[in-house]
């Protein structure tokens, strides 16, 4: 099976995680700054705080921004069910934005009319979570843009996307949202095994995650609400979690820093070869926003097919060993989210993506032979005809 997203560990990722297994601290020691140092230094954001999946950094992040009950928070359906659960994780409600026909991002245009006809009804969201889907950047300033309009905070969820650039900077400076969240996971860019990061520029969120990571727990005495009783002393002063990242974690992502800009040039190549490979067959490839460098976590492509003929597209690769994916099933139709009412008219773009994308595999190691296999298993699959 050729999977449709892998890890790349080196022996200096190994000797890396080894190291701290022999050190002093397994977990809370000096790797942690270092790994948060690196990502705040590559991305260009002043402060990073790590933690042991992306989940809880956007967990974290929407309690630091305030998201409690009785707020809404926006986020687009086509993701990862985290992206969403976050807010309900808070109390809040959650509603999505429809997307882009293009970047299959959510779409700016739909989320200027959904802000105008809540401004209407008093249901403006408090936060907005755009994600950067396959790794592709969302129209930041755009959605920056309507924040200042309707007063709401937006978290970038960037699970796919660090590497990564939007006009020519990187995903992560924070220049057009208040927090952004990375994902270590393996099939992600990098990883550290299960891990996540939130990138801020304001010190007092910064601050307020670092405390929610570690059970809400203060060791500065200028936070808590008397002197210290002694040396010994730490104060929980709000309701925090054990969201922490181990040190073997954390030496895995600081190694992988290292070549992060490798992995998302050769998913570079995998990407513009795909796009040779297909480019005479009855798909859509990925489109690019000039604007936009992306890390290319995920390569989707749109087949020009009936609902039907796409399950069948997809069953065959499958069936040949072909590790094919789909990203994502719009998270309105889980059973858990449809209790709460949505309505699938509401979100044409995002329904019609259902019925045509497929995920094709790429990974740094991905070669040039696999490549060829997966477009050979998608022109003809053995034992059928050809399926265009
Ligand atoms: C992977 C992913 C997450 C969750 O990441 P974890 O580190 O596994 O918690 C959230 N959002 C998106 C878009 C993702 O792809």
């Amino acid at each position: 099976m050729i999977p449709y997203g892998r890890q790349d560990i080196n022996q200096a990722d190994i000797e890396a995680v080894v190291e701290v297994l022999r050190s002093d601290f397994l977990t809370q020691g000096p790797v942690i700054p270092s790994f948060e140092k690196a990502v705040a230094d590559y991305c260009g954001a002043q402060h990073a705080v790590a933690v042991n999946s992306a989940t809880s950094a956007l967990h974290i992040a929407c309690l630091a921004l305030g998201v409690g009950k009785g707020d809404v928070v926006w986020t687009t359906p086509i993701t990862f069910v985290a992206s969403a659960n976050c807010a309900l994780y808070c109390g809040a409600t959650v509603d999505f934005v429809d997307i882009d026909p293009r970047t299959y991002n959510l779409s700016v245009d739909r989320l200027a009319e959904k802000l105008a006809q809540a401004e209407k009804i008093g249901k403006l969201p408090k936060v907005v979570i755009p994600v950067h889907l396959c790794g592709q950047s969302c129209d930041m300033a755009g959605i920056h843009a309507l924040s200042q309009q309707y007063n709401f905070k937006i978290i970038e969820d960037a699970s796919h996307a660090i590497g990564g650039r939007y006009n020519g900077e990187p995903i992560g400076n924070c220049r057009y949202s208040d927090i952004t969240v990375f994902s270590f996971h393996p099939v992600k860019i990098i990883t550290t095994g299960e891990g996540g990061m939130a990138l801020v520029n304001d010190p007092v969120l910064a601050n307020q995650m670092m405390r929610l990571r570690s059970h809400g727990i203060t060791r500065d005495a200028a936070e808590m609400t008397h002197a210290p009783d002694g040396l010994w002393y730490y104060q929980q002063i709000e309701l925090g979690y054990n969201y922490r990242m181990t040190g073997m974690q954390a030496a895995l992502g600081l190694s992988q820093m290292r070549r992060l800009d490798e992995f998302v040039a050769k998913r570079h190549v995998s990407a513009q070869r795909y796009n040779e490979l297909l480019a005479d067959l009855p798909v859509v490839t990925p489109w690019q926003h000039a604007d936009c460098y992306s890390s290319f976590h995920l390569y989707v492509i749109r087949l020009d097919l009936s609902a039907l003929r796409h399950r069948e597209v997809f069953e065959r690769l499958r069936v040949n060993g072909i590790g094919v994916n789909l990203h994502y099933i719009p998270i309105y139709r889980q059973p858990y989210y449809a209790r709460m009412g949505f309505n699938l008219i509401d979100f044409p773009e995002a329904e019609r993506y259902y019925t045509e994308a497929i995920s094709l595999p790429i990974y740094p190691a991905l070669t040039d032979e696999q490549q060829l296999e997966v477009v050979r298993r998608l022109i003809n699959p053995i034992g059928h005809q050809s399926i265009f």
